[in-house]
Formats: structure tokens, sequence, C-alpha cells
């Protein structure tokens, strides 16, 4: 049965008229962070990557946004703001990048800079280096000759290191192994820790953000346990919980929409404007979950 998520995702990509022109913004006093994964080229006949985008869709997403008058910010900034009690414009979003593939660097990295626009890449930090395919990666042609290998392989540190001195890439940490830490409560802290530890000894960075995979928030973390990772750099955990940030949100339990290869830009402000988790949760109260 397909999930109240998908069938709101169907309205926005089908609604006749921009949901955007007709409903007021459901999210004044908030912004939103997208969420990506790879960035590469379709190839013919064989099948396409999951959680992917094209550099042509990402560039058309993020450029129609743009246009129609959002404002692309670093994640370090709204944080800023957040922890300075200032207001962040609702016009702002914030773009990241899960997992750590090179194809971020290869075809995500020229989408940036043609439209300035700053992003975040959290790096599963065991893969670094590693010239293998992610075990999590649900691609049947990872690993494949039949594409070239920067669709599927990880960065490697040198290339991290090129994102970070494009001045518009900030790396976080998404555990150390991308393991689901909501079945996995135990390896939590060491989990999140090494890879915090990975980055900062890496690139020598202080302050890192992190995003849960799979969105899967244990039930053991808890504010003592966040106050340690503060301690090691930890400066934000983001989940995949599908809303705008409101204010006073703890910037440890921040959502963010995933932006789908079908996704155009209007779909997207449907997104960043509150309107999606809006029509969700009413699909959800109608479905009784
Ligand atoms: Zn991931």
């Amino acid at each position: 049965m397909r999930s109240p998520g998908d069938l709101t995702q169907s309205l926005i990509n089908y609604a006749p008229v921009p949901l955007r022109a007709t409903l007021p913004n459901c999210a004044t006093e908030a912004f939103s962070i997208l969420m990506y994964h790879r960035v590469c080229p379709n190839y013919k006949g064989l099948p396409r990557c999951p959680w992917g985008v094209t550099p042509r869709q990402l560039s058309e997403q993020l450029a129609g946004l743009l246009e129609m008058g959002y404002e692309a910010w670093p994640l370090n900034r709204v944080l800023e703001y957040r922890q300075k009690n200032k207001p962040v414009p609702s016009n702002a979003f914030v773009v990241t990048f899960d997992d750590g593939y090179a194809n971020n660097l290869h075809w995500g990295l020229p989408v940036l800079k043609e439209l300035n626009v700053p992003a975040t890449v959290f790096v599963v930090t065991s893969m670094l280096d590693r010239y293998e395919p992610y075990p999590s990666d649900e691609w049947q042609m990872a690993g494949s000759s039949r594409v070239p290998a920067k669709t599927w392989v990880s960065l490697t540190s040198d290339q991290a290191k090129q994102l970070l001195d494009s001045g518009l890439v900030q790396l976080g940490a998404h555990t150390h192994t991308h393991v689901n830490l909501a079945e996995t409560p135990q390896v939590t802290e060491v989990e999140i820790f090494t890879s915090l530890v990975e980055l900062s000894e890496r690139f020598d960075l202080q302050h890192i953000p992190f995003a849960f995979p799979y969105g899967g928030v244990p039930e053991n973390f808890d504010d003592a346990m966040i106050a340690r990772l503060r301690n090691a750099g930890m400066t934000c955990a983001l989940t995949t919980q599908e809303a705008p940030v409101g204010p006073g949100q703890s910037p440890f339990a921040w959502g963010r929409f995933t932006a789908h290869r079908t996704d155009t830009a209007t779909t997207l402000a449907a997104k960043l404007d509150g309107h999606y988790t809006l029509l969700r949760d009413a699909w959800r109260k109608v479905r009784g979950q």
C-alpha cells in the first residue's frame, strides 16, 4: 500500500494548479532542508539509480527555486542564526547530500558553483578512500563496469578536500559505517563519535554537523548523549522527518525533505512552504495513521 508520503508526492507532482499560487505559506517562521544523495547522468538501457538526480535535474530544481525568490543558505549559517535567536527568513533553504559519493564532486559541485548554492555533504567515514560499492547501495549498477566508477564510488579524502576548498561545501558526519541506528541503538555513540573524530582528524574540522542514516533516530539519543557528542564537535543531527524546521526546534532533531528526480522547483517549493507536510498529515489523519 502506498504511504501518505508517496500519495502526497503524487499529489504535488500532478496538482493542476501549483499549490504555491493558491495556498499561503504554512511555514512563515520556518526554513526547510533538502536532502539529495547521488548526482549522475542516466545511462541508456541501464536501471536508474535510486535516490539520484541527474546534473540537469539538480540544476533545474535549484535554479528554479532561486528564480522563485528562495535563498540557499549554508547549514552553519542557519545553525548560527537559530543559536543567536535571530530569525531565519522563511525563503531560506539548505541543501544537503548524504553518503559522500564521488559524484557529488564530479557532477554536483559544478552545478553548485554555477548557481552559487552552498551545501553540506554527509560522509560515511569508513568508505572514504575505499574503491568499492557502498554495502548500503541499492543500485544494481553499483560496482559494475558498465557505468563509470564515479557514479557509485565514495569520495577519496583528496576529493572531499576539494569540496571543502571550493568554499561552497561543508562536510558532515553520517556515522562511520552507515548503520541504521534506530535498529542498533547500542552502537549509536561509537558510530557517531568515530565519524566525528575521523572528519576532525582528516580535515581539521572542529564543528561538524551530523545526519542519521535512513533517518533512523535511536531511542537512546538523549540529552546526555547529545552533550557528549557536542563535546566531540557535533553541531546538529538531521533526520528525514519531512517537515519545515520551526523556531525553537532543537537542531538535534531537524527534519529534511527528499528531493526526488520527479520533483520540479514547484513541487520542491510545496515542500519548503509546508504544503507537502500539511497534505501528508491530512492523509494520515484520513487513514487513521
Ligand atoms: Zn545515507
